[in-house]
């Protein structure tokens, strides 16, 4: 069968549907994990509603659910897990709800092979590389009601999906998709496979139409952003990628995450300056994330990284010579097997050298087939001791660099309003700070200038100086 007919199957159900109902099926898509899976989901909202679905809030109600799934700690996965157990009951009360699971964490096999002997209202299980082919495992259940296992057989970057996102100003463009470092903790590069780039030409194409389409804020998706094109191209890089994209004319920001600081290149600091300095509207966001995970030498080797706190300092102050006042957030693991006391303490060191503006912390979590998995594991008392004196330091650097911000005008991209106030609205400066301010709601999805007043360990509070025009 071609995906045509595919397509013309699930069509035929969703306009019968409509017909009996008055009303489309509902599609709802659970994203677990990191910004890669936010934007695989709506990538997938997008195809079902492309195939007649409409999009649902929940799954209460849904004829159509999809838990797009994550395997980097296994907090995350035992949470899909339990979340996936809780649909049985809406599957019993509606039999012909398809039920869909997704993602990294069903890329393992033991994992498959767990939804599919013990969750047996899950109709489909698919892996991170094929959204493609949700029309055909959708007409496989609609036609003949079968289960359908498909893991990943090919890596194969798939052009011009439909995506339907969740929001109207921000968006997520990936421009690379797999990892090949094999950090010796991560599961990434198993699940998601070799690293491979998208053509500059369909990334461009694609921030083009975001831009006129008044998206405000695109932030550029890779797990390694700096090694981008090095799979298709001798002499073009992330800067080169970067600068191209700043050529396009419009008023938005960039962001992009993950940068590995094997790969940072002074050329890309360069090119970050040049678009985000002496600039009342900045092209690039003056924030750089630049995951350390250990201040040991000892333990960065053994986690495979290829830098040293060394070389990692010499970049940063490179960063901050070019672009003073950068901010810098990071990624830290505690607890990587054989970390010891000193290790530790060498990690905190770091976070005082360089006084990042945030971070994101994580408890070492053994994942099955990494080669961490086999080292000598750190009782979790220690790591969960040394997890709580490590976010004590960094709190209180937060909080000090936050208090910097106090009696600034801080340019905002109102995001919404405050899920703790809803007397207030929320967004995020250039360099990613939570701001909150009182204003009206017609702000939402446009920059806003917000004198700051206020300084807490994660956001920011202020009043609204002016709106842009
Ligand atoms: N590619 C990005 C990078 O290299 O920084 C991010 C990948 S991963 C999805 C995001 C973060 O999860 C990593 O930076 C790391 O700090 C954390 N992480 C990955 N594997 C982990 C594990 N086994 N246990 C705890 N944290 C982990
Ligand atoms: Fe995982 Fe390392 Fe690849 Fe990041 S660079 S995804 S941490 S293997």
């Amino acid at each position: 069968m071609t995906e045509n007919e595919f397509s013309s199957i699930v069509k035929e159900y969703t306009d019968r549907y409509f017909l009996i109902n008055g009303k489309r099926p509902g599609v709802f898509v659970r994203t677990f994990g990191c910004q890669q899976n936010e934007a695989d989901s709506e990538i997938l909202t997008g195809i079902a509603v492309e195939l007649g679905y409409e999009k649902a809030d929940s799954e209460n109600g849904a004829e159509l659910v999809i838990f797009n799934t994550c395997a980097v700690r296994e907090h995350a996965e035992l949470k899909a897990l339990s979340i996936t157990g809780q649909l049985k009951h809406l599957k019993n009360a509606n039999p012909d709800m398809i039920i869909a699971v997704c993602g990294c964490m069903v890329a393992q096999e033991h994992r498959l092979n767990t939804i599919r002997q013990s969750y047996p209202y899950v109709d489909i299980i698919f892996g991170t590389a094929s959204h493609s082919r949700l029309p055909e495992y959708l007409s496989g259940v609609i036609r003949d009601r079968e289960r359908i296992f498909s893991p990943d057989d090919s890596y194969e970057i798939e052009e011009g999906l439909p995506v339907k996102r969740e929001s109207d100003f921000k968006a997520w463009v990936s421009i690379m998709y797999g990892c090949d470092n094999f950090c010796t903790y991560c599961v990434v590069p198993y699940v998601r496979g070799r690293e491979r780039s998208r053509r500059r030409e369909d990334i461009l194409s694609e921030v083009r139409t975001l831009v006129s389409e008044g998206v405000k804020e695109i932030t550029l998706l890779g797990q390694n952003v700096n090694s981008y094109g090095k799979t298709l191209y001798d002499n073009y890089d992330f800067a080169d990628l970067l600068t191209d994209i700043c050529k396009i004319e419009g008023d938005y920001i960039i962001r992009f995450m993950t940068s590995h600081p094997k790969d940072a290149t002074k050329k890309l600091v360069d090119v970050m300056a040049a678009n985000s300095t002496n600039q009342s509207r900045p092209r690039i966001a003056r924030s750089f994330h630049l995951p350390l995970q250990s201040g040991s030498d000892d333990i960065l080797k053994k986690m495979n990284r290829h830098y040293s706190t060394e070389n990692y300092l010499s970049f940063v102050s490179y960063l901050r010579d070019k672009i003073p006042d950068i901010a810098i957030s990071t990624d830290i693991i505690v607890g990587f097997p054989t970390e010891t006391e000193e290790d530790f303490e060498k990690t905190l060191e770091m976070l005082n050298k360089v006084r990042y503006d945030a971070f994101f912390s994580f408890i070492y979590s053994i994942r099955q087939g990494t080669p961490a998995a086999k080292m000598e594991q750190v009782p979790d008392k220690v790591k969960s001791e040394r997890f709580s004196r490590m976010l004590d330091l960094q709190n209180s650097i937060s909080l000090e660099k936050n208090a910097l911000y106090v009696g600034n005008t801080e340019r905002v991209l109102v995001e919404g309003i405050s899920k703790t106030d809803s007397d207030m609205l929320t967004g995020r400066n250039e360099k990613n700070r939570l701001v909150h301010f009182k204003g009206k709601e017609c702000l939402i999805g446009s920059f806003a200038y917000v004198k700051i007043t206020r300084a807490d360990t994660y956001c920011l509070t202020g009043e609204l100086a002016k709106e842009e025009t």
